[in-house]
């Protein structure tokens, strides 16, 4: 079972993937697919690169500077961009708070913050979580105090991707307290470079540095750094995670997994005990995970068409978040199984082994951040299904 695209979008599918192919830099890609670390400079350049030929806002609505994409030219767009390898876009500018910004801010905010998203110069960050507030995200203390046209921050956020390469971070602090602690929190934004605020790595288990804690000692913002309403940030930050979970779909990466199982499975010799793919309970399993990226595929697509141009797709985010973590685990299991001979080897003509196993650990977070899997499941429980 696969989606069929009209004959037009088959055109501009050939068009994005010979962009890819002659235009983007190559060193980039060869990087991030032998399992590199980006530097800062390299992220810039990549995301920049897309940026200069309007590729990397694509699902912003026109005015905004959005190539004015449908639903299907994304969902090509996305498919051949992981199909060529090409870092996936740091999603905090150009995914979560350009549309916050460019629904609820200012004039003057959405000139002075969209330009350097679209085209890639500015890097952001997401400062929701705290070592206290994670799952129960209203629960948080950061603290924001008005005088005189001026925020004063002091608190502590953890678990924050990418603030090393970063100008800008976008967070929740508490202004006031209402009845519910969803009331009086504000979301502001906050350079990194501001004197007071610190960034400190924390290495996960798959050894990388994506993660860290930023600490905030009177750090002062204008009020102007505020998007929209004072105490309303809750309704800003859920309407971001709405884009935050349908961006983990990521049919085209998982697709590329796939193929990459079954080359590893298929290396070893006919004949010799590891050859993975003669196994029928492991032939089974692969089936199941493509049919559950197809699945998956139906599903966002299902989703997606329903959505208003440039508008959140709301709760039922929830669903795509669940099913594409979950997919996504099966997919690194059986990876994990592949990659089984070929730890501290390279593999014949497959890919590296070491590499593997740390997708594998990797993995394992996705169905922690952007809101746990179990919080997802309260969410449709509650908000989709009305129980
Ligand atoms: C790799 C990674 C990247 C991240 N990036 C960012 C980022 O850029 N910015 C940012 O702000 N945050 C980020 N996070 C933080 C992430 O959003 C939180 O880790 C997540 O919301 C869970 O919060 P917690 O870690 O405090 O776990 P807790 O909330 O303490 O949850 C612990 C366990 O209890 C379960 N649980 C809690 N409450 C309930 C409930 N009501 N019902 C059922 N089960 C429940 C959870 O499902 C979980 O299994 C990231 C996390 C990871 C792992």
């Amino acid at each position: 079972m696969h989606l069929k695209f009209a004959p037009e979008t088959e055109t501009f599918r050939a068009h994005v993937r010979a962009w890819f192919e002659t235009e983007f830099p190559k060193d980039i890609i060869a990087k991030y697919k032998a399992g590199e670390a980006l530097t800062t400079a390299d992220v810039r350049r990549s995301e920049m690169a897309l940026g200069a030929n309007g590729w990397l806002a694509t699902a912003w609505p026109k005015e905004y500077g959005g190539p004015g994409w449908g639903i299907e030219e994304q969902y090509v767009f996305d498919e051949e961009l992981e199909r060529a390898g090409v870092p996936t876009v740091t999603p905090m500018g150009v995914i979560y708070v350009g549309p916050v910004l460019y629904t609820f801010g200012s004039d003057a905010q959405k000139a002075r913050w969209l330009p350097g998203i679209r085209d890639g110069s500015v890097g952001w960050a997401q400062g929701y979580s705290e070592p206290g507030a994670g799952s129960d995200l209203a629960s948080l203390e950061f603290s924001a105090v008005l005088k005189d046209g001026v925020y004063t921050l002091n608190g502590h956020k953890i678990w924050t991707s990418a603030a090393q390469h970063a100008d800008w971070i976008f967070l929740l602090a508490r202004t006031s307290r209402g009845e519910k602690k969803q009331e009086g929190i504000s979301f502001i934004c906050c350079p990194l470079d501001a004197p007071g605020v610190t960034v400190k790595p924390i290495i996960s288990i798959d050894g990388a540095h994506a993660l860290n804690e930023v600490l905030f000692e009177d750090v002062t913002v204008p009020e102007d750094c505020r998007i929209g309403e004072a105490g309303k940030g809750w309704t800003y930050s859920q309407y971001l995670l709405g884009f935050e979970r349908t961006s983990y779909a990521r049919i085209g990466g998982k697709r590329a997994m796939l193929r990459h199982v079954r080359g590893l499975a298929s290396a070893l010799p006919e004949g010799a005990n590891e050859r993975l793919i003669d196994d029928a309970g492991f032939a089974a399993r692969l089936t199941q995970a493509e049919i559950a990226v197809d699945g998956l595929e139906m599903t966002v697509f299902r989703i997606l068409s329903a959505q208003v141009s440039g508008g959140s797709v709301g709760d039922a985010s929830s669903t795509v978040k669940i099913l594409a973590t979950e997919t996504h685990q099966f997919i690194t299991q059986l990876l994990l199984e592949a990659a089984g001979p070929f730890v501290g080897h390279r593999a014949p003509s497959a890919g590296s082994g070491p590499r593997d196993v740390a997708s594998y650990l990797g993995g394992r977070a996705q169905s922690i951040y952007g809101g746990t899997n179990e919080i997802q499941k309260n969410i449709i429980a509650r908000k989709v299904l009305g129980l």
